[in-house]
């Protein structure tokens, strides 16, 4: 279907959505058992956009039971793969019929601009669903190296119940990353989505069912992080626990799964990426664009931002004059426009803090080059400039720390060494890039990157091929290709004795 082409067709499509605003539990949506609800409150311009269940650990029980029930009953877990397969096929071709629709929910919830969350966020949470699907009865078992006389299999088996916690960036593309391989290895899934964005999540419950899935497989709980998403992370009933989010978070719900019933836990989380822009890169206007969107993209909300520019000191003021120019083109408009750069921060306090931090990048000596304000318009709303500070010293706050917004610190270097020096001397380890003619020097410091994707000449390449995750306190396991079904599945052995 065609996309509506201006900001005011966008606007009547959504006055005339109506908004998931109940939790999904046991094939039915229903209200949270306390019947509390919270504002679902739009960054675009402050307006309610549904009163929201907010789930409590007595949710959560009746979900991880109605998951536990739905396992047992094996009639998706112990489901042929093809079955499965068909499915979440199904599920695929829903998710691209209602694309719009859900295009909406995310540009409404945290303000992404419309044709990202389009064509990006929904055509990638496609591709996701359609890929793993594809790929579910591709996947085999092993058989041993034994003699005559035994036989032993290696097979892979569901975890059971699956508990996935996602953040508000990408809300559904988060999350289907994460209950595609949990579902077609035949787990149930209980997700709560961040309390910033739980539209979407909610809205392809309903969708989930009309694919074929069984009542109980797949439950949604919002709710807040406190209240809803540690219950789940205790709940001794939970065999697996996947999350994405920030770092401090990840590392508390690793406690979590230890404190309760050592369940599986997988945590993907935040970066601060580094960008080794060298003299010799091939084309300095390219490399600088890259630079701009691979922080201003998504206004900055993105685990893999490109937020540490590291540029080869001979280069580095006409480089930076590059990206300003190429960062001034991406100033924020209304998300609904279509054609907006950038669209709205998700809510007054991450758009707090990131004024915080630019106030501290100024603190600390830092020059800003472009940016480094609020914007008011006339809708109100949350928006932030997208800002350059270059003169950053590399133990600087603004360089250190994950801002999640659309804030670059631009960081000279002399040498190879240094550069790489620098990159890696940070606690996390999720993205980097590196431009270059030089293929010895890609090559080299592309094995050399502590990081889990190292991109050559662009910024934030990949597909479902190639799986996805961090090192260090980016975090552990992967999500999506073949990998991502590792997380969601027990290796089990089973050995026959064949002696006469
Ligand atoms: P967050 O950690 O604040 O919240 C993430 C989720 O955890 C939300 O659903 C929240 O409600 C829940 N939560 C918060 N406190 C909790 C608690 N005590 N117990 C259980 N659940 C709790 O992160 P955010 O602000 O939603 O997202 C931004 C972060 O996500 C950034 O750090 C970003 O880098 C990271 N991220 C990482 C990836 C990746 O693939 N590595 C992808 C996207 C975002």
């Amino acid at each position: 279907m065609t996309p509506p082409k201006t900001r005011q067709d966008w606007e009547c499509l959504a006055a005339g959505l109506s908004l998931p605003h109940q939790a999904f539990i046991d094939g039915r949506y229903v209200d949270a058992a306390s019947g509390q609800a919270y504002d679902c409150i739009s960054p675009i311009d402050g307006r309610v956009l549904a009163r929201v269940a907010e789930c409590g650990a007595r949710d959560i029980d009746l979900a991880v039971k109605a998951a536990r029930r739905a396992f047992d009953a094996g009639h998706w877990s112990g489901a042929k793969p093809v079955h499965r397969k068909k499915v979440l096929q199904k599920f695929a071709t829903l998710l691209q019929d209602h694309a719009q629709e859900l295009a909406l929910l995310e540009t409404l919830d945290m303000g992404k601009p419309i044709d990202d969350a389009l064509d990006v966020d929904v055509a990638a949470a496609v591709r996701c669903m359609a890929w793993t699907a594809e790929a579910i009865d591709k996947v085999y078992g092993e058989v041993a190296s034994t003699g005559a006389d035994e036989l032993g299999l290696v097979t892979r088996e569901p975890l059971g119940v699956v508990g996935a916690i996602v953040p508000w960036n990408f809300p559904l593309l988060m999350a289907t990353w994460k209950i595609a391989p949990a579902l077609a290895m035949g787990n149930s899934v209980v997700l709560k989505p961040s309390e910033k964005s739980p539209l979407s999540a909610l809205r392809i419950a309903a969708l989930a069912i009309e694919a074929g899935l069984p009542p109980g497989v797949f439950n949604v709980v919002p709710g807040f992080g406190k209240g809803a998403g540690e219950p789940l992370a205790l709940h001794m009933d939970v065999d697996g626990l996947v999350f994405t989010g920030s770092t401090a978070v990840g590392k508390h719900l690793l406690t979590c799964a230890g404190q309760s019933n050592m369940k599986r836990a997988y945590m993907e989380c935040g970066g601060k990426s580094p960008n080794l822009v060298f003299a010799d890169a091939p084309d300095l206007q390219r490399a600088a664009e890259a630079a701009a969107s691979g922080i201003f993209y998504n206004q900055g909300e993105v685990c893999t931002a490109a937020s540490r520019l590291f540029v080869q000191r001979a280069i580095k003021d006409e480089f930076v004059a590059r990206v300003a120019a190429a960062g001034q083109r991406m100033q924020p408009r209304h998300p609904l426009e279509p054609g907006s750069p950038m669209g709205a921060m998700v809510d007054e306090d991450q758009t707090r803090r990131v004024l915080a931090y630019i106030e501290k990048g100024r603190s600390e000596g830092g020059r800003v080059v472009i940016g480094g304000e609020r914007l008011e318009t006339v809708d109100g709303g949350c928006y932030i400039a997208p800002t350059i500070f270059d003169g950053v010293e590399h133990g600087h706050t603004i360089a250190r720390e994950e801002i999640f917004g659309p804030v670059l610190s631009v960081i000279a270097f002399d040498t190879e060494e240094d550069a790489l020096r620098m990159a890696n001397d940070s606690d996390y380890g999720l993205a980097a890039g590196v431009f270059t003619s030089d293929l010895s020097r890609a090559h080299r410091v592309a094995r050399k990157l502590r990081a889990g994707s190292v991109w050559v000449n662009y910024w934030d390449g990949g597909d479902m091929t190639a799986p996805f995750g961090g090192y260090k306190q980016s975090g552990n396991g992967r999500d999506k290709s073949l990998h991502a079904f590792e997380k969601y599945t027990e290796l089990k052995a089973t050995w026959i004795n064949l002696a006469p």
